[in-house]
């Protein structure tokens, strides 16, 4: 067995988070070890996008605590008691995760070439030729070399998500987060993109993935994850969670969506 497969990556644990009287998330429990791919799955309002947000520490947190790589996330130890920590400190840890959102985020005013060096030549001291180099390189692998001149708004919403995908993974990040990346598209701009996050999985990169997509789920993940009302109702290898869901309340879901 690889003994990479269970070096947990990701560890959140009794996470919870209310935004005022509206529990968002009451206390969820989960681990992406590395390489993983997990679909993180639930109805709407269910608190999909609240946990990778929270996670992508974009949102403070209420309770329970989250590992990257061992390392707590969002919060030091100070003369023996946990503070929440400096700005500075945050946006050091946020850059070892890379976020990919429903609206991709490009900067319009920058060629698509500057959208993915940006962060590398300014945050991450990457040398601009170098940084240029692995952009060319990404941009290739997501089958878009010939746009590196372009403006996002000359794009589809599809090319412009596969861009949004170059800029999360030229960080190099140890775990990259998708929340619904194909939601706003065309449906027919869908696959395109689907294809780019599939061919990442192969690669080895460690991804959750919030999705409606229940073929790329049942494909692509390893592991499905079933949230409702802020809990994690069924967390499963893929094959199984769609084979033989357990509770009445996925039952329904799988029936509803597919
Ligand atoms: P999902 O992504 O699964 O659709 P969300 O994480 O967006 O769910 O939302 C979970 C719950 O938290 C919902 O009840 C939603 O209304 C609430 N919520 C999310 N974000 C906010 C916010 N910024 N302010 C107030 N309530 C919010
Ligand atoms: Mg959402």
């Amino acid at each position: 067995m690889n003994p990479q497969a269970t070096t947990p990556v990701l560890e959140v644990v009794g996470l919870r988070k209310a935004f005022g009287d509206q529990v968002a998330l009451d206390g969820i429990d989960f681990t992406v070890n590395e390489s993983e791919v997990v679909a993180i799955l639930g109805p709407s309002g269910s608190g999909k996008s609240t946990l990778v947000r929270c996670v992508d520490l974009l949102e403070p947190v209420d309770g329970g605590a989250m590992y990257l790589d061992g390392h707590l996330l969002g919060f030091e130890t100070h003369r023996g008691h946990l503070r929440p920590m400096s700005d500075a400190d945050i946006q050091r840890q946020r850059r070892r995760m890379g976020m990919v959102f429903q609206q991709f985020n490009l900067f319009p005013h920058w060629t698509v070439l500057r959208n993915i060096t940006e962060a590398p030549i300014r945050v991450h001291k990457v040398p601009a030729a170098q940084a240029r180099a692995r952009a060319m390189e990404l941009l290739e692998r997501v089958g878009l070399a010939d746009k590196a001149q372009a403006h996002p708004r000359q794009l589809s919403g599809g090319q412009q998500q596969r861009v949004a995908i170059a800029r999360a993974v030229a960080a190099n990040p140890r775990i990259l987060l998708f929340d619904e990346p194909t939601s706003s598209l065309d449906p027919e701009l869908v696959n395109e993109v689907l294809q780019v996050m599939k061919d990442l999985a192969t690669t080895g990169m460690t991804m959750v993935v919030v999705t409606h997509e229940m073929e790329f789920a049942r494909n692509v993940a390893d592991r499905c994850v079933f949230m409702a009302d802020g809990y994690v109702i069924e967390d499963r290898p893929a094959q199984e969670f769609f084979r033989s869901p357990r509770s009445t309340r996925l039952q329904s879901f799988l029936q509803r969506t597919s």
